[in-house]
């Protein structure tokens, strides 16, 4: 592997600015792996290459000539699939989209555009988000590259398997009930979901936009630190955008690397989120880590959020109401694919009907189904109201806790990456994957997973903190700290000593 690829992002950002590379060189190292790795792992549905080359070649003329350039400018970055950049396919990993190529871009692809960063390609996905394994992408799995027998996680198992295996530096991700943190915590990347609101989510594909968030996926805590910055900050473009500034976050996380510490720092160890379902290995490593904390001075707490218990099922009837909403606008007339029934009249309805079911995969269709079920009238209140309610609860929840507390940790997932074709039969047991990334998703407040073991069987385990919305500074702080503390999980990736042949 050529020794650049092993480097982070503001590492390689240094190396830019000094002159000592240019990112025609970067990128073009970055696209020569992809092309080798790619057919092994699949993390990419598309790879831009002139288009990622002619940025790059922008930009280094740009500094050649003296221009004053955005931090990250020339290190390259992949996006999920799930978000519109002109000019590429944008697939959700669907097959109803067939070939659209969006006429504009998604606010943080724009973003990137500005800092000078090349986009080298569009990764795989669960179909339109929806999963823990990239399973259900219409286009084949991703595999994970510390065990190709193994799932990356999901939905954003592209992105975390391309960071992880050392293809691009960075990536986005977009996390809906964890597929930024999960897919971050069996690849061992770091993955963050900012605050609700903190990152523009136009252009983004919705799937439950109650829920969504765009966020980085990356090696290092400080990597994801630099590319919030890039992709974060209000956006007029969506409603739900909050006016306030991202925050120096590098600065941040600098200088707890420096002092190995956060001073006057309390964590809650949510008792909910670590006990039953969880493998020892995964429990042991948590419990190191909370250790770890303590030893640099950090107050522990045992904090309990009973609600927590409800959020699964909650989550599992929200997300779906609102992604039958959504996904109602993909019906054969507007964008993709369009199939005609041959056994019926032709008319709008049957148009839709024919091109829904070629179009969609099952997980796709059992989502619609169920969310279509609980809206309707006669079961709204019994399932989608009551989980508004639940959904409150568990707010109130996190309120009560934050007012002792500044963030809450927990294990990420409950498990390393298990293998292919283990959950695919049982929906429930693919759900209950997600049950300690999603409250945060419930309450909008931000969460991240960092890297902080490896088990015995050679696979990465993920250490989750959530802080108090609009507190992603402290969340990365602490962030770092746990980094610190676990030292280069990323590094450790036997993608490193994979030959490009
Ligand atoms: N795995 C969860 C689901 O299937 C989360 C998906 C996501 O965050 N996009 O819904």
């Amino acid at each position: 592997m050529n020794d650049l690829l092993a480097k982070s992002a503001l590492e390689l950002a240094d190396l830019l600015a000094s002159g000592e590379i240019t990112s025609v060189e970067l990128t073009g190292a970055c696209l020569d792996r992809i092309d080798a790795l790619n057919p092994r792992i699949n993390a990419f549905l598309h790879v831009d290459r002139e288009g990622a080359l002619a940025a790059a070649a922008d930009v280094d003329a740009r500094r050649a000539a003296g221009e004053e350039l955005h931090r990250l400018a020339g290190v390259p970055i992949a996006l999920k699939d799930n978000m519109v950049a002109r000019g590429m396919p944008t697939t959700c990993a669907s097959k109803i989209l067939g070939d659209w190529r969006p006429p504009y871009d998604a606010t943080v692809v724009t973003r990137i555009r500005e800092a000078g960063m090349p986009i080298v390609g569009k990764t795989n996905m669960d179909e339109f988000a929806m999963g823990s394994s990239t399973e259900h992408s219409a286009f084949g799995p991703t595999l994970n590259p510390w065990d190709v027998e193994r799932i990356p996680g999901g939905s954003g198992g592209g992105s975390a398997a391309a960071v992880a295996a050392f293809m691009v530096p960075l990536a986005l991700g977009s996390d809906t009930g964890g597929s930024i943190r999960q897919p971050g915590s069996v690849t061992g990347t770091v993955g963050a979901k900012p605050t609700y609101g903190a990152v523009s989510r136009y252009g983004l594909i919705a799937m439950a936009s109650s829920l969504d968030q765009i966020g980085p996926v990356t090696r290092t805590v400080a990597d994801a630190a630099a590319l919030t910055e890039v992709i974060g900050g209000h956006d007029p473009l969506d409603s739900t955008s909050l006016d306030e500034p991202v925050g120096a976050l590098v600065d941040a996380v600098s200088a707890v690397s420096a002092a190995g510490r956060v001073e006057g720092l309390r964590v809650g160890v949510v008792k909910e989120l670590s006990g039953e379902g969880y493998q020892d290995e995964v429990l042991a490593a948590f419990t190191s880590t909370v250790e770890g904390l303590r030893a640099a001075g950090a107050e522990i707490v045992e904090v309990s959020c009973p609600s927590f218990d409800y959020a699964l099922a909650a989550y599992y009837l929200i997300m779906p109401a609102e992604v039958s909403s959504n996904l109602a606008r993909f019906d054969g007339m507007r964008y993709g694919i369009r199939v005609e029934p041959t056994d019926v009249p032709v008319t709008a309805a049957s148009v839709m009907a024919a091109t829904r079911e070629a179009g969609f995969g099952d997980e796709v269709k059992r989502r619609i189904i169920l969310g279509t079920h609980v809206l309707s009238a006669g079961y709204f209140d019994a399932y989608y109201g009551s989980a508004q309610k639940v959904r409150t609860l568990i707010q109130r929840d996190f309120a009560r806790v934050f007012d002792e507390v500044d963030v809450l940790v927990s294990p990420t997932a409950p498990t390393t990456a298990f293998r292919f074709g283990e959950k695919t039969d049982d929906p429930m047991a693919m759900y209950l994957n997600d049950i300690a990334t999603i409250p945060a998703n419930l309450a909008g407040v931000p969460a991240m997973s960092v890297p902080n073991a490896v088990s015995a069987e050679g696979l990465p385990i993920g250490f989750q903190i959530i802080a108090p919305a609009h507190a992603d500074l402290r969340m990365y702080e602490v962030a770092q700290l746990v980094e610190t503390l676990s030292g280069d999980v990323a590094g450790a990736c036997p993608a490193a000593q994979w030959e490009e042949k």
